[in-house]
């Protein structure tokens, strides 16, 4: 018989190397905590790997469900770019998207932005410090993001919104007319009547290369990275377990850093959360001829986002709801390609076929980032939707500071598992 083998014993176990995961492992080995951070790939090669690289400091509102006819009717129709459903998964979503559009209702949603905001408002300072210790200054561009307008009714509709977003929440930005946006987006043709500049945020070039750069910095800093299944993890006397291809690891404390794959730990731990994904897609192109595209631009009103990254320029799509494991169906990409192609000059396709990710998602559109309700040393970080790049860094701290035992920077309290 073969006796088990004896674990190896760390202070902290992270399951998950996406952003998330990477970030909290980062701030726990750099409290001293020996940390093991554990994924069954590669790091970010997940959701991480091909989000639209923005760090939205603007995105004191999270992206809620619409309240308008004409927009739920469009989307009934299931023929939008922004966003498309699986009709068989409606059945297993509706309790979800239920309690979605209620959370998404005028004065519930104001009230998520002003807790939510309050984590926003660090995404730029967390992410500079860790770019700065991790050398990765190449890989974010203080360029912000524009919203870019075909309709006069659309553009004012958006620059009314931007100007109670600063007063209430200080986010900087400016306004362009057709004129203006021209000289500053030459390659853009000229269809558009003006746009929204978010000035504040960063724009990621290459998402994959910043986890990795922040995986290098925890390495750097004594953290060891082993692949191993997350759902191998047990109770280990006062403690957690995890089995790795390098044998058994035991910490006193565990993170679940799963991103849309958390439930499989939370469930089995005996949680019922409400937890959906909005999938999304990616596809690179060349520019054509010299054309450069200077900024990430967002078609607001067909629902597709551009954005030049390192491998070309990177079309993204809004939200796809259907189950997570499944079959692909890049309909939406489809869609936008050719209004991309009439937006700006697109050569070739760079990828032999679309990306796709599914962000992780919870009703109120808030992450969940704290303890577990009943299982001491056991804490989680999900649910971070659209912005999990953005937060990814502030989530990082957070978890580090109570893991530590440390005042939190920020109030966690709106973001504790127990509020479902
Ligand atoms: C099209 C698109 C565009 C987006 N644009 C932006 C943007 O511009 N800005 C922004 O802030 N956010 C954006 N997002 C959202 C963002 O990408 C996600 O919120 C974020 O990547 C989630 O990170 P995560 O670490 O929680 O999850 P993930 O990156 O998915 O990481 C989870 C990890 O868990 C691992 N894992 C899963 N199961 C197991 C297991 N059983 N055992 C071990 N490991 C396991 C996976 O391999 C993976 O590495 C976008 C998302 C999409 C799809």
């Amino acid at each position: 018989m073969q006796r088990p083998l004896a674990a190896h014993a760390a202070d902290a176990i992270v399951l998950g190397a996406g952003i998330v995961g990477v970030s909290v492992a980062v701030h726990l080995q750099k409290r001293g905590r020996a940390t093991v951070l554990v994924d069954r790939r590669g790091a970010a090669e997940e959701t991480s790997f091909g989000n639209a690289g923005l760090v939205q400091r603007e995105g004191v509102y999270p992206y809620g469900f619409p309240h308008d006819f004409g927009a739920l009717f469009r989307y009934g129709l299931n023929r939008t770019i922004d966003a498309h459903y699986h009709p068989s998964a409606i059945p297993h979503l509706a309790a979800f998207l239920w309690k979605y559009w209620s959370h998404s209702k005028p004065a519930r949603h104001a009230v998520i932005a002003r807790a939510y905001a309050q984590v926003i408002e660090h995404c730029i300072a967390e992410h500079e410090a860790l770019i700065a210790a991790a050398g990765a200054q190449d890989l974010a561009r203080p360029t912000g993001w524009m919203k870019v307008f075909r309709s006069e009714r659309e553009r004012d509709t958006r620059f009314a919104e931007a100007q109670l977003w600063r007063q209430e929440f200080g986010l900087n930005y400016r306004t362009y007319d057709a004129a203006q946006l021209q000289a500053m987006e030459p390659h853009l043709a000229p269809i558009l009547v003006g746009a929204l500049h978010w000035t504040d945020p960063l724009s990621i070039v290459d998402p994959h290369a910043l986890v990795l750069s922040y995986l290098a910095l925890f390495e750097k800093l004594g953290g060891r990275f082993v692949q191993g299944n997350a759902r191998s993890l047990e109770a280990d006397g006062s403690g957690w377990r995890v089995r790795t291809v390098d044998g058994p690891v035991s910490a006193r404390d565990a993170v679940v850093a799963l991103g849309p794959w958390s439930d499989v730990v939370t469930q089995r731990l005996g949680y019922d959360l409400p937890l959906a994904v909005k999938r999304g897609y990616h596809m690179h192109y060349r520019a054509a001829g010299r054309a450069v595209l200077n900024y990430p631009v967002l078609d607001v009103e067909s629902g597709f986002f551009l954005a030049p990254m390192r491998r070309g320029i990177r079309l993204t799509t809004g939200a796809e709801f259907a189950l997570r494991d499944a079959i692909r169906t890049p309909v939406q990409l489809g869609r936008a390609e050719p209004l991309a192609r009439e937006l700006f000059p697109l050569s070739e396709r760079l990828d032999t076929e679309p990306w796709m990710g599914s962000r992780p998602c919870t009703p109120d559109m808030m992450p969940v980032i704290g303890p577990a309700p009943r299982h001491p040393g056991m804490w989680f970080a999900f649910g971070h939707a659209h912005h999990g790049l953005t937060l990814g860094p502030v989530t990082g701290r957070l978890i580090a500071e109570m893991v530590c035992g440390e005042k939190p920077f920020v109030d966690p309290t709106a973001y504790r598992a127990d509020r479902f």
